[in-house]
């Protein structure tokens, strides 16, 4: 198989980046934007060993699950990978991806898992479900200025004004910034060069409470600051511009603050947060918990399906009062708080300072009495907090909620040491669940609970909550 050849091929599978996976001569080939029952024309793009990159060159017979993206721009976008992809098709899809890895990775016998698992929840309606929105800011290759999305496995700026997964306020406040952008002349970031100033817009809006947020990410120092400070003309201009359109649209201007990252890094926020209006957070609720959030901190993405997610953690944990429950990797307190309201003790553990500063003022604004932040690294925190918190009672329940690299092993031993109950793992990526629940099956824990929830719908990411009971638990 050479570059530049058309080949046809019938499309079998989804890769972890939403590409559709066939196999022709021996090869296998990776094709971006088709979908399993598609028979194409694929042009090759780029050769290996034994595997291949190509594109669509014609659709000889589409699938049955194929659909028309709703997004104009999903052909090139990086922000969605499957919206091709019938919702349905999408669902089953990642729930089969779960129960693979829950088999192949976790080591959990496959008739065993069926009788718990319990499939995946999807969404009703699952477009403008974000909350929040991180736009990068750049330039074209004519100079111009671009706010928009990263297009596919690159880091060209596409706008994209239509976007179907965030709300169409979004697109309102995008357009005060690249008035205030022309008007003061602000230099777009420009990556290569590390030059630049304006580097990224971020938006949060609380679901249930209406309140938005803009955080601009800057690179700047001393007098270059001068610009993005409260009482500037750019932010004055700003701050007027972003309440009239985003109260008119229904939603509550609440907050603007400048972030500043001097980092040539990938990574989006620098450290340091400074107000320009309002507070440098807003405040949104789940169920009937009131949370604080600072754009410093972690909270998920979508709301619908977090109150679900959370729903399902707390029906798992089988709490009745008594319990002493533990929530490593808490983040701004959502699943301690949710907890904490019919638990006897919850204690949080996140690494993140503001979070940890967030989780205490939640409980504060909640008048939950019973819980307790600690910031540190899970892994070394939950070992020394277990010996120095004496007195605490002995540990019932333990809750984790890792970033996508799953657990520190270090953790899971110090777990086990700890004897909970039940463990409840909730994850974002199924395949270092498996490798979790691998680990803590082989420790004695067996699973009794597996439930996928779509949290990211037109991704390939999935969310997954499981429950794991312990010797104690069994008697
Ligand atoms: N349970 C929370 C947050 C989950 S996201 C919620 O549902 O909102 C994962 C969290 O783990 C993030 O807040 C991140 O800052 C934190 N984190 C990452 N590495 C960590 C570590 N080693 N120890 C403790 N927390 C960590």
């Amino acid at each position: 198989m050479n570059k530049n050849e058309i080949v046809k091929v019938n499309i079998t599978d989804l890769g972890t980046d939403g590409e559709g996976i066939g196999k022709t001569d021996g090869f296998i080939l990776f094709v971006k934007g088709a979908v399993p029952g598609d028979e194409i024309e694929a042009h090759i793009l780029k050769v290996k060993k034994n595997l291949g990159y190509a594109k669509i060159e014609r659709i000889l017979s589409p699938s049955p699950d194929r659909v028309e993206p709703k997004c104009t721009a999903a052909n090139r976008c990086g922000g969605c990978q499957i919206q091709q992809l019938s919702y349905e098709k999408q669902l089953e899809i990642k729930k089969k991806k779960v129960f693979d890895c829950l088999t192949r990775i976790g080591g959990v016998d496959p008739e065993t898992l069926e009788k718990c698992y319990e499939g995946i929840i999807g969404m009703e309606e699952p477009w403008h479900y974000r909350n929040k929105a991180q736009y990068p800011v750049g330039i074209d290759k004519d100079g111009n200025p671009r706010i928009g999305f990263y297009s596919y496995h690159s880091h060209n700026i596409i706008e994209n004004d239509e976007c179907e997964i965030e709300k169409p306020l979004c697109a309102l406040i995008l357009k005060e910034l690249r008035a205030i952008i022309s008007r003061f002349d602000i230099e777009p970031y420009n990556e290569e060069l590390g030059r630049g100033v304006l580097r990224h817009c971020l938006i949060r809006t609380g679901f249930s409470t209406g309140e938005v947020m803009v955080c601009l990410v800057v690179n700047a120092k001393g007098k270059e600051m001068n610009n993005w400070k409260a009482g500037s003309e750019p932010m004055e201009t700003l701050v007027k511009a972003l309440k009239e359109a985003v109260d008119k649209s229904g939603f509550k201007f609440v907050s603007l603050c400048v972030n500043v990252n001097t980092k040539n890094t990938n990574v989006i926020l620098g450290d340091k947060l400074y107000p320009v209006y309002g507070p440098t957070y807003i405040n949104d609720m789940i169920g009937d918990v009131i949370f604080r959030i600072s754009p410093l901190s972690f909270y998920q993405v979508n709301p619908v399906q977090t109150k679900k997610l959370y729903e399902k953690a707390l029906e798992y944990a089988e709490l009745t009062g008594n319990e002493t429950v533990w929530d490593l990797y808490c983040g701004i307190g959502t699943i301690s708080l949710f907890l904490a309201k019919k638990a006897k003790k919850v204690y949080g553990v996140e690494i993140v300072p503001e979070a940890v500063e967030n989780a205490k003022e939640n409980a504060k604004l909640n008048n939950i009495s019973n819980a307790e932040f600690f910031c540190g690294a899970a892994e070394d925190a939950v070992p020394r907090l277990n010996r120095e918190l004496t007195n605490a009672e002995r540990c019932d329940v333990i809750v984790v909620d890792p970033p996508r690299k799953g657990c520190d092993e270090k953790l899971l031993h110090t777990m086990i040491t700890m004897d909970p109950i039940r463990i409840i793992y909730v994850s974002c990526d199924p395949a270092t669940l498996g490798r979790d629940v691998k680990f803590l099956t082989e420790h004695g824990y067996r699973l009794t609970g597996a439930c996928a929830v779509d949290q990211f719908c037109h991704s390939m990411h999935v969310e997954t909550v499981v429950s794991l009971i312990g010797p104690r638990g069994r008697g």
